[in-house]
This record gives C-alpha cells, structure tokens and sequence, in this order.
C-alpha cells in the first residue's frame, strides 16, 4: 500500500514585548529564575490580570502579514488543567474567538540544486490566537526545578490546516514563517531561546484517499532539524504499524532528541478535558478598524514579495536575492546603498559575498547576517566603493583590498585609496615600457594573439599587472598591448 503524508503544525511564538501579557512585569531573556514574577505571574489570591496591548498589536501585525481575518472582537478563555509548571491551575488562552483567523502563506520549497529556485505554493493557516506562557520546568536526576520568569509572558499560536506533505514541506514552512515574523518585528524567533516553538502532528493515508488518517502530535520540537527528524521518524513508524495490519492510536508523543526517537506520553486529551470557559476577569477586547488598517499600512514588504521584485525590476540572480532578502537588514543595507550610488549588481555582489564573509569571520555563531547593524560597515562604504571602481579609480581587484580595509577600520574607501596610495596608474610611459617587457619577454604568446587568439593576451597582461601590483588601469592596459604589438 502506498501512504500519503499529512502534517499540520502549531508553533508558539513569544512576542516581543517588555512587560507580560497581563501584568507589567518585564520579561528577560536569562534571568536568574523566579526574579521575574509578581501576584499575577504567581496567580496569588486577589490578584487581576490587566491587559497588554502591545501584545494585540503584534499579534494583529501577524495576522495581517500571514493574510489571516482579523476579528472585530476577541475574548479570553481558561484552558483548566493541574500541572505545576502553572501556578493558576489554567492558562489564558483564546478558544473559541481567536484574533486571527484563517491565512496563509507563501513557501519556498528548496531547489534541485542550491542555485536554483524551487517551486513556491501557499499553504492555509486555520487559525493565530494569543495566550500566555507556562513556567518552566528543568528535570534533574534528584529533583525537578520550577522557574516562573517565563510563566505569563506573551505567545501567538499559529495553526496551520493539515496542508503539509512532507517534512521537507514543514521545513520550508518554518523558514518562511520565521523570515516573516523577524520582517515584522514580532519576534526574534530564536528557537534556542524557545521564542519559538513547534508542535507537529502527522498522519498517514491511503494515497489518494480524501480522508485524513488518526494523528499522533510530537510536542515542543525546539529546533527545524528536530521537527525535520520527528516526522521522518514518526512516518517510518506509523508506516510500519499500517503495513503489519495495525492501526494509529491517537496520541501525544515525545520527540527524543539524544536517541533520536520519540516516545508516548499521553492519549490525546480532547478540549472538553479541559473545561474551557470564558475567564471572568477580562473583558472581551474590541478591536478598531482604523487602527488595524493603520497596522496593515506600517506591515513591510514580505520577504518572498522582495525577493521577485530584486529579480525582475533589478536584474539580480536568484543566488544572490536569496541571501539578501532572507534578512531585513541586510535588504535595507541593500537598498539604502542604492540611495547614494545606483549600481545595484555590484552592491547586491558585495553584500552577498564580500560583507558576508567578512561579518562571518567575525561572529563567533552562524547568525552572521544579523550582525550587519553593529558592523563599522554603512551602506554608503559601499556604494561609494562601487562608484570609484565604475569610475576607473581602482579595479576590482583592488576593490576586493579596499573593501576588507573598510570592513576593519570602518574608513571611507577614497580615504584608504588615497592613503595607500592605491588609484589605478594611468601613468602611460610607465605601463608602455612594463608592455615592452612583457611582449619581449613572452614571444609565444605575442605570435598566438596575432593567429587570433585574442585570450592571449592575458598573458601579457599579468606580469604588467603583477609589476604595477594590479594597479594599471586594465583599458589603457589592454589599448597600450595591442597597439604595441600591432605596430610590429
Ligand atoms: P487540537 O484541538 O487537538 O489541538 P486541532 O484540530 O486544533 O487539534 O489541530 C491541531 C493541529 O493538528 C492542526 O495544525 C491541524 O492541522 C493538525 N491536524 C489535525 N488533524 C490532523 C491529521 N489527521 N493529520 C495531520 N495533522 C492534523
Ligand atoms: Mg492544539
């Protein structure tokens, strides 16, 4: 029998925000434990939740930027259940009318080879409501640690429809929906400090059959290469189970990360377990019309919209757009460079491979990209170092020196090519006499060129360069060769 593979994903993401979802204490990242709380974090007796409305804000920000409905009102709901990881004994939470509703959005799903684009598809959201974090709980071998900073600290929780098919699907999902989220300011998505998060339900069915098969969900998957490896397994396992005659029993299981397995941990509670009901010391919130168009109108350019326009209106390769418009800031480096000087293939070259490299050599985690904010490096070294090499001031070759200085001193290139002394030479005598060596010195290649060979040239071309330390100017140095030798 062949299966088809259904996943749907729930991914808790933590809001930027200072204070918590219902009270105003402030949320840090790597606290000392239970330094971040207070009545209402603890749920202590007579406490009342307040609401924070920058919370809403951002939370309608991603509905919007994921093209979910935004509700004209939303209420707030006790999701009831013991564990102590939750001081209140419930969390507040949004069933029944989320903020957000619907949506989608738009995946890049990889190509057959790095440098070529692959297939995009949308892929349909059921639903973003908000609720508030748990604590969290550390187990050791002697005992279990409880720290509440986290407890009560705003989440958007963003479920998708079963509309993905494979965990290279679910993978390209989640790197667009992070490049989406950090577009937006929303969060940082930093799935190693749990800003975000993914649960991923996945189950088989008969291929082509319409009817979705039993689920089991994997909980709290804190990295992409661990959700890719949890459906994979949990494929191979409920496939194994059909094939011997079994059937899937619907349950909630634990994604091992050390032995690469999951493993059961309870039978699927259903929403009745938990008893929902409207909590009574909020207010149902109404949302105004005009402040969310105003929210729609600050939303930026989503990340894959950029991307087609870098490639059509600009000219750039997918390689190149790939790299800068997965980041916010390096696509606004980009296009603040174009501002003081418009060559935009040169400065997209530049970013792509000159900053990058320069900014990984210098950070010690993979996150490079994020770091062109604290570089020395502002848009403008850039465009101006591509202005002086279209001006013939340098060549390209000296452009890659110049720009490995600026990166390290953070000094304008004309300053570090009039220091240096580094402008092309256009002195003529001086590169004709360097040909006349160099023609003397390489008959072979002089007698090539004439039978029409015109790479041949080259040749010559590099002792003068290597002499004049790829200084000469490479037209005159081209024009200075072939009247020389033409002149024989
Ligand atoms: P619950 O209330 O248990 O969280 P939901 O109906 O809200 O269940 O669905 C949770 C997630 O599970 C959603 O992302 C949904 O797309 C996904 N899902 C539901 N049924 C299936 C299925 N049969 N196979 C795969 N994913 C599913
Ligand atoms: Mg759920």
């Amino acid at each position: 029998m062949k299966y088809e593979v259904v996943i749907g994903l729930e991914i808790h993401v933590q809001i930027k925000t200072r204070t918590k979802m219902f009270t105003a204490a402030p949320y840090v990242y790597g606290a000392p434990p239970n330094t971040l709380t207070d009545a209402v974090v603890l749920g202590l007796p007579g406490s009342l939740p307040v609401l924070n409305h920058t919370a809403i804000e951002q939370c309608t920000k991603l509905g919007l930027m994921l093209n979910c409905e935004i509700a004209k009102e939303c209420k707030w709901d006790r999701k009831n259940y013991f564990y102590p990881d939750s001081p209140k004994n419930y969390q507040l939470t949004q069933n029944e009318e989320p903020l957000c509703a619907g949506g989608k959005l738009e995946i890049e799903l990889p190509g057959p080879s790095r440098n070529i684009e692959g297939e995009h598809r949308w892929v349909a959201l059921n639903r973003i409501h908000l609720e508030e974090d748990p604590g969290k709980l550390t187990h050791g071998p002697f005992e279990t640690t409880i720290d509440f900073n986290r407890a009560g600290v705003p989440l958007a929780e963003i479920v998708t429809e079963p509309d993905l098919f494979s965990s290279t699907e679910a993978v390209a999902f989640l790197n667009c929906l992070r490049n989406a989220i950090v577009y937006a300011g929303i969060s940082d998505c930093d799935m190693e400090k749990g800003q975000m998060r993914c649960d991923a339900n996945v189950s088989l069915r008969v291929s082509g059959s319409e009817k979705l098969g039993t689920r089991s969900e994997m909980k709290n998957l804190n990295s992409i290469s661990n959700v890719k490896a949890a459906i994979e397994y949990e494929v191979l396992r409920q496939t194994e189970i059909l094939e011997q005659g079994g059937s899937i029993v619907q349950e909630t299981r634990r994604w091992d990360v050390e032995s690469a397995q999951s493993f059961s941990l309870r039978s699927k509670e259903d929403a009745h377990d938990y008893r929902y009901f409207p909590d009574p010391d909020l207010m149902p919130v109404q949302m105004d019309s005009s402040r969310v168009a105003e929210l729609k109108a600050e939303l930026p350019e989503r990340p894959l919209d950029k991307q087609r326009r870098y490639q059509k209106d600009l000219g750039l390769p997918f390689t190149i757009t790939s790299v800068i418009c997965v980041n916010r800031d390096l696509s606004e480096f980009f296009e603040n460079a174009l501002k003081t000087y418009y060559a935009p293939k040169q400065i997209a070259n530049y970013i792509a491979n000159d900053l990058l490299r320069e900014l990984s050599s210098v950070s010690d985690y993979g996150e490079s990209a994020h770091c062109v904010r604290q570089s020395m490096l502002t848009p403008s070294h850039i465009a101006i170092l591509a202005k002086i090499i279209d001006e013939g001031v340098i060549s390209k070759q000296i452009g890659k020196e110049v720009f490995v200085e600026m990166f390290q001193t953070g000094l304008m290139p004309d300053l570090i090519v009039e220091r240096k002394g580094l402008s092309q030479s256009d002195d003529i005598s001086e590169i004709e006499s360097l040909c006349r060596q160099a023609i003397s010195g390489n008959v072979k290649a002089v007698s090539q060129y004439k039978e029409g060979n015109e790479k041949a040239l080259n040749a010559l071309k590099g002792p003068v360069m290597k002499a004049t330390k790829g200084k000469a100017n490479p037209k005159i140095l081209d024009q200075i060769l072939k009247k020389l030798i033409d002149a024989q």
